[in-house]
């Protein structure tokens, strides 16, 4: 899919008509049809893949075949309305918070504004209120008395073929970041809202294939790319033999090794795509650097999990495997990588989906001693938690001066500083590895960050225009400091991020380049024994 080139769209987010432009609709909402054209919604996911899924125990993905969101006729089941209503009246019984989002929002319009595609597309559906009443104006019709005595005069509507397919156009224009509840006076969370949406869809078979391919080998062979264990094996030892060649130092990481410390999960993006494989790169030489006792695993391969973007039963069961591999190997404790929507499954949901993880220690590292008891429940820290420790207590040499090709500004990525509060430990190690580096304005990082805009298994070229809006706001800061400070380099922690910025900064401000912190640790380390060559661009310099 083609993308308008950056100065056209940019006139038209500051300038064509929408409501960010003060053009004010001339229909109510309900009226206003959602209309599917090439490049506003991502492709349905494929026959075989739902079929597939649909066969494994404990999920369910019916209604395998070949649709377009384009047909007037998306083949639904039969009872599709009744399916979708008993889905929701079995959510609303099972999940209190979707009650209290469905019943408490007072229409204030606090979120309105901060919601980046809102921001970006200008289209009033994207305003956070908006998007939950998609579904909130069914449940007023169909469990609240007002709503069925007064119908629309409640807010309330009939489910019809057209709101279904309105949800799908908007449940896949959010990317579930949370940005909008941090300024909600209730708290009110639409990224709840809108996996509920979700979840609904796939009910009746409708659901997006970055969503479910991804899922789909995740479950078959432990990764999102379907790597097996052999080729995931390889592409790790073939990044060891690149820092051999680039530092001198040998690294032998060890697989599926029973008995080990500490097993290492981290997203799979990082062994196989630049620039996550300089992050990853950057796990092997620190850990090397201190001697640490860990394995991978080729089972529990993927840190990621995109089940979180499907439905609650999968995400569990793409989770388990973390938990299972670590019992199977007899490991203390887990160390994750860089990653943001990893981190919320691990952080919020794991320990009640898939714990008590009894059989595992309280996180303590072997270097430094300190125990992390904030992983009392889960277990598994972040690499970051990790690393900052060990530069706190001088445990690792650091040599600036080698990333003085780096002035840097840090993205909090949405999962890991909203959904778990790591917002000071990746600044302490920018502080610790780079000369320079500046925080972007303060409306724009820690709580208050916006997305990548590519999120939640949006990251899809066929939507290539939509991402490259619903990133605007992200990228425009960037910007900023790069006017005003120099910033080259947009630091992260999160493999979707590393991927999805690289596109953005592409697109919107193509001086800057992505870099995973653990590339910036692993540029300025200093390991006994080495022989560096010149290494102007740190690990990713070409020899
Ligand atoms: S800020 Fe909260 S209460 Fe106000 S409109 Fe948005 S969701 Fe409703
Ligand atoms: S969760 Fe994020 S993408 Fe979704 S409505 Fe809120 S601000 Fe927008």
């Amino acid at each position: 899919m083609a993308v308008v080139k950056v100065d056209k769209l940019a006139r038209s987010v500051a300038e064509g008509p929408s409501l960010m432009t003060g053009s004010i609709p001339t229909r109510n909402w309900m009226d206003v049809p959602a209309v599917f054209k090439p490049g506003n919604y991502a492709y349905p996911a494929k026959a075989e893949v739902i079929r597939y899924l649909d066969s494994q125990k404990g999920v369910s993905f019916p209604n395998a075949r070949e649709w377009s969101p384009e047909d007037d006729d998306w083949k639904l089941p039969a009872n599709w309305k009744e399916i979708i209503l008993k889905g929701l009246a079995d959510r609303l019984d099972r999940f209190r918070s979707l009650k209290i989002f469905m019943d408490c929002c007072v229409r204030c319009g606090a979120c309105a504004d901060k919601c980046h595609f809102f921001l970006g597309t200008g289209d009033p559906k994207n305003m956070p209120v908006l998007r939950a009443e998609l579904l909130r104006s069914i449940y007023r019709q169909e469990f609240t008395r007002a709503g069925k005595i007064l119908g629309r005069m409640a807010g309330g509507r009939e489910m019809t073929a057209g709101v279904l397919k309105e949800w799908f156009m908007y449940a896949y224009q959010c990317t579930e970041c949370r940005r909008c509840s941090v300024f909600c006076p209730y708290g009110i969370d639409t990224a709840e809202i809108t996996m509920m949406l979700r979840e609904l869809l796939h009910m009746v078979g409708v659901g997006i294939n970055w969503a479910m391919e991804p899922v789909s080998n995740s479950n078959r062979t432990g990764n999102h790319m379907g790597l097996t264990p052999q080729a995931f094996k390889g592409n790790v030892e073939f990044l060891c033999d690149d820092i051999e060649n680039l530092t001198g130092v040998r690294v032998n990481p060890t697989f599926n090794r029973k008995g080990a410390e500490v097993l290492f999960i981290t997203p799979s993006a990082d062994v196989f795509a630049e620039p996550g494989i300089f992050t990853c790169m950057g796990y092997l030489l620190l850990f090397e650097a201190i001697g640490l006792d860990y394995t991978w695993s080729t089972y529990a391969s993927e840190g990621g999990n995109f089940g979180l973007f499907t439905s609650n039963e999968m995400m569990k069961k793409l989770n388990g495997k973390m938990y299972a591999e670590a019992k199977r190997l007899g490991v203390r404790w887990i160390l994750g990588g860089e990653c943001g929507h990893m981190w919320r499954v691990l952080h919020q949901y794991m320990d009640t989906m898939n714990g008590p993880a009894d059989f595992l220690e309280v996180p303590r590292s072997p270097i430094t001693g300190t125990v992390f008891d904030n992983a009392a429940s889960t277990r598994m820290i972040h690499i970051s938690e990790f690393t900052a420790d060990l530069i706190k207590n001088n445990k690792i040499k650091l040599d600036k001066s080698r990333n003085a090709h780096v002035t840097a500004t840090f993205h909090d990525s949405c999962n890991t500083s909203r959904a778990m509060g790591l917002l000071e430990e990746p600044r302490y190690i920018l502080d610790h590895v780079v000369e320079n580096w500046f925080e972007m304005p303060p409306n724009t990082i820690r709580e208050q960050t916006f997305c990548c805009g590519s999120g939640t298994a949006l990251n899809t070229d066929e939507i290539m225009e939509l991402r490259m809006r619903s990133g605007l706001p992200r990228a425009n800061a960037v910007r900023y400091v790069h006017d005003k400070h120099g910033v080259n380099t947009l630091g992260c922690v999160c493999a979707i991020d590393r991927a999805t910025l690289t596109t953005l900064m592409n697109y919107w401000v193509p001086e800057v380049q992505v870099a995973g912190l653990s590339e910036l640790v692993g540029n300025a380390l200093v390991i006994d024994g080495e022989q560096r060559q010149d290494l102007t661009e740190g690990l990713r310099t070409l020899v």
